[in-house]
């Protein structure tokens, strides 16, 4: 754990301002869902799976599934990534997880019911950057036509991990934004308690080989800082108009 005083040094110099953002239909937004699948998510499943129940993962979850509800009622797009490994092709740093075929490749249980909603576009991925795991072999990105076949003005972005597939993911879509690539995508916008990492404190890490620290707040409030810093817009709460 981070001591309060390194948290509040953090905060006070690169502060992070949101925003509240109300989904009234006037502006036509997807909601994006990060890999929030049990590799990353559920207690014991898989190599990069929290050993232990973690509040901020489970507050993203709660969150996530509430914005998802509300998006299907209201039949609103959604694109969600499931991050897919075939186990004899390594993804550099990390240990293999997010097995094909196994659980850990799967929506969490609470959000396995989206397999079956129309409006649910379900992408598999291999890759950290889910812009560039969108990509097919003939060169088209299913991420981009989504956006275009729906005529999404923003999406809204919510998963794991806030500073690697949340943060690469939202890095990307906004280049190819600035390029017009992907019209007409105007906004990204990063729902900040819609969004978690994972916990390695240095105490940990420093009996690990090779591994790099990585504390769960503090890595989680940088990740946002530089989704913000990118373009994106950040936002602390989030309310469905009537
Ligand atoms: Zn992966």
């Amino acid at each position: 754990m981070v001591s309060p005083q390194a948290m509040q040094v953090l905060k006070n110099e690169l502060p992070l301002e949101q925003e509240n953002l109300l989904l009234s239909g006037e502006v036509k937004t997807g909601l994006v869902l990060v890999d929030i699948v049990n590799g990353f998510c559920t207690v014991g499943s898989g190599n990069l799976a929290p050993q232990a129940p973690d509040a901020q993962i489970a507050g993203m979850i709660d969150e996530s599934v509430k914005l998802a509800r509300g998006f299907c009622e209201k039949r609103w797009p959604i694109y969600a990534f499931l991050d897919t490994h075939y186990p004899d092709v390594p993804e550099p740093p990390y240990p293999p997880h997010c097995i094909a075929g196994m659980d850990e490749s799967k929506l969490v249980p609470s959000l396995q019911w989206l397999e079956n909603e129309p409006n649910v576009t379900l992408r598999c991925k291999d890759c950290i950057d889910g812009f560039i795991g969108s990509l097919e072999k003939g060169g088209s990105n299913v991420f981009v036509d989504w956006v275009k076949t729906n005529g999404i003005n923003a999406i809204l972005v919510v998963g794991i991990c806030t500073d690697i597939c949340v943060l690469d993911f939202v890095c990307s879509t906004l280049s190819a934004r600035n390029r017009g690539l992907i019209s007409p995508l105007e906004d990204v916008i990063v729902y900040s308690r819609g969004c978690a990492t994972f916990d390695l404190p240095i105490n940990v890490a420093r009996n690990m080989k090779g591994a790099l620290a990585h504390p769960q707040d503090l890595m989680h409030h940088v990740g946002l800082y530089m989704a913000k810093g990118r373009g994106a817009k950040l936002v602390s709460e989030v309310v469905f108009g009537v």
